[in-house]
């Protein structure tokens, strides 16, 4: 009988390539609770939601019964100038750790934005533009959603402000260049072009900015411009919908050589590549057809899941977004200035925090340095500089590996690689420079942030 040879990057043809989204929301028996307006505290509607988002994306949001959802033929057109994205078979990074494990990583990072981020930002801009929307407002954390959502405006001749987490902005000026050279502006948050931006400010005059923080700045700009509406890359349910491409593309490459995978890895910040990722293999699991360990992987800085409550929330530290119910450390709880970006938001998407809750997937939490010598081995022996964030999931990953090693278990390992660290030289010099170090919040710290949640009963 002959070996089964597996090639180190698998492609997919035309003709496999999804054409529908798949819908997490409509195969779980338990759906998660239903956002809730800030202010009077039932369920959003359709009505509310799609004063802040696009309709088709409010529609998409509150969507819990359709599995598939098409992509429209013109996203389906742009997915073909930077999809299908290679699975690729670890084979050297297999051999530096000599585990009998098989590994395979999803690449997201070949597009200029460098993430996984592009393949939301495509379809929230074809919505807004079809809407007949003459510009959009987005925050941005470590950039890479700043820099995919001026990518896709561009295309659409869209105009953008992006607010940008203040330490990023410092720590991260070429992605400003990159996304003023696409058109976009960018504003460092908290700045004093809002009201809230200005309270912040006042309170904390210091501060390097949150993500939750500039999406309240963005909310606001949003609803004070006419045809305008904000966008957001993470975190909502429809996000995770777009980022289903990866999980979709990753079962048929998986199907097409008979790859029987024991477990899938990757990072949490919102949820979204995670969510996306695992999607069809959610599905098995629900309906009983498989037993795959899923793992989410978050910095132990801001450990949202591994030791977050499960709450109703504010989306945002202006309490301007709608209410979601979801594993949190409080929209009040505001990451240590040392953590090197990414994967820096206080919340999580309310599938995943629903997925987590009734122990379908499991998380872990993993410290930075740690994070970065996975980062170095990949690098090294993958030919692939990885994004911070991604490098949380290579740090699981070779753990798990070398569990295996140890065991003698041929486990078969595929994660998402969801992006380049290009832009994230300053924290790989700081790591070289031993000038990093790995900030664990105590209990104590973390309560100031539960003090932060909402009652709701
Ligand atoms: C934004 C980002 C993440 C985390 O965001 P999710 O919404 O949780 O996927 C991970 N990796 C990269 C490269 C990113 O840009």
């Amino acid at each position: 009988m002959l070996e089964k040879v597996i090639p180190t990057k698998i492609y997919l043809q035309e003709s496999e390539l999804p054409k529908s989204w798949y819908n997490i929301n409509a195969v779980m028996k338990d759906k998660h609770a239903p956002a809730l307006n800030p202010i009077t505290k039932k369920p959003v509607t359709f009505e509310e939601l799609s004063q802040i988002l696009c309709d088709e994306l409010a529609k998409q949001e509150l969507n819990m019964t359709d599995e598939y959802i098409p992509i429209p033929e013109e996203v389906q057109e742009f997915y073909k100038m930077v999809r299908p994205s290679p699975l690729t078979r670890a084979y050297f990074l297999e051999k530096v750790l000599d585990t009998p494990a098989e590994i395979y990583y999803k690449f997201e990072g070949n597009n200029t934005s460098g993430s996984h981020k592009l393949n939301s930002a495509i379809a929230q801009a074809y919505y807004a533009k079809k809407q007949g929307l003459t510009s959009l407002t987005t925050e941005t954390g470590a950039g890479q959603w700043g820099t995919a959502l001026s990518m896709a405006c561009a295309f659409y001749g869209l105009d953008l402000t992006v607010y940008m987490v203040k330490s990023s902005a410092e720590q991260k000026p070429f992605r400003k260049a990159i996304i003023e050279t696409y058109g976009g502006k960018v504003i460092p948050s908290p700045s004093n072009t809002t009201k809230v931006g200005r309270e912040i400010l006042e309170a904390f005059p210091n501060t390097g900015g949150s993500l939750g923080c500039a999406v309240s700045e963005a909310t606001e700009k949003a609803l004070n411009t006419p045809n305008c509406r904000y966008v957001l890359g993470s975190v909502q349910d429809h996000v995770i919908l777009h980022q289903s491409i990866i999980g979709l593309e990753t079962k048929v490459a998986l199907d097409k050589y008979g790859i029987e995978p024991d477990m899938f890895i990757s990072c949490v910040g919102g949820g979204s590549n995670f969510g996306g990722f695992i999607a069809p293999f959610v599905k098995d699991k629900i309906e009983g057809k498989a037993k795959y360990k899923i793992i989410g992987v978050e910095p132990a800085s801001c450990p949202s899941m591994t030791r977050g409550k499960y709450a109703y929330d504010f989306g945002d530290t202006g309490k301007i977004t709608p209410l979601l119910k979801m594993c949190t450390l409080g929209s009040g709880f505001m990451p240590s200035t040392n953590h090197a970006g990414g994967l820096r938001y206080h919340g999580m998407n309310p599938i995943v925090s629903k997925l987590y809750h009734d122990g379908y997937i499991d998380a872990v939490a993993v410290e930075q340095t740690k994070v970065f010598e996975a980062a170095v081995m990949f690098a090294k022996s993958e030919g692939i500089l990885p994004a911070p964030e991604s490098s949380h999931t290579i740090r699981e990953v070779v753990d798990q590996a070398l569990k295996c090693k140890e065991t003698g278990e041929k486990k078969t390992i595929v994660f998402c690689l969801t992006g380049t660290g290009f832009f994230d030289l300053a924290a790989y010099s700081a790591y070289n420079n031993n000038t990093m170090s790995d900030y664990i919040p105590t209990d104590a710290e973390l309560q100031k942030g539960f003090d932060t949640l909402p009652k709701i009963d």
